[in-house]
């Protein structure tokens, strides 16, 4: 046992491994269209983190995920002209994460915000119902994985999109969640 140990020491000391990041299922598993343009966050690591909801029906397995995520690329590039599929990640309603533009990308999720922060999208409407509870673990263990691997600032703000811009998103019941979350911020620039 003691030389199990003894490579987890080495692998954090050499700061390979020792994080503890969620598994992400990436773009190819869920089938996604190339982007039609990358370009780099202007601030990276980021200062902010920001939340959303899809403001669509829910999934809760992660082929009714990929497929659901798939559709919102769909939306994002056809009807809405963007690059890509507007946010850097998106939780599924059984804690499934799955990488959207994925990290240190400009994002199109909040103006104002896009080019210094990462948008993480639950999937579901969340104006009338909370999530579940693995939903939200899976957002926190993210974010806490984002902070250790330095994809966002150590001292990163999180904030609801309704906090940047005119909209109910990420749904008052996730909202309540988020104000409970570390590093929240009530007042952010
Ligand atoms: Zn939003």
């Amino acid at each position: 046992m003691w030389n199990v140990w003894l490579v987890v020491f080495f692998l954090c000391f050499a700061k390979i491994q020792c994080d503890d990041c969620p598994p992400i299922i990436t773009r190819a598993d869920w089938n996604a269209s190339d982007p039609k343009e990358i370009k780099p966050l202007s601030i990276n690591p980021p200062p902010y983190v920001l939340v959303h909801h899809s403001a669509t029906q829910s999934c809760f397995t992660v082929e009714a995920c990929k497929r659901l995520v798939k559709s919102i690329q769909n939306v994002h590039m056809n009807t809405n002209g963007w690059e890509d599929i507007g946010y850097n990640f998106l939780i599924g309603g059984d804690g499934s994460i799955y990488e959207g533009r994925g990290w240190g990308i400009h994002g199109a999720h909040a103006i104002k915000y896009n080019a210094r922060s990462i948008g993480i999208c639950l999937l579901g409407n969340f104006q009338e119902q909370t999530p579940p509870e693995i939903q939200t673990k899976s957002l926190n263990e993210l974010v806490s994985c984002a902070k250790q691997t330095e994809k966002v600032e150590d001292q990163y703000h999180l904030i609801g999109h309704r906090q940047a811009s005119a909209t109910l998103c990420p749904g008052t019941f996730l909202f309540k969640i988020v104000q409970g979350l570390p590093q929240f911020d009530p007042h952010p620039q």
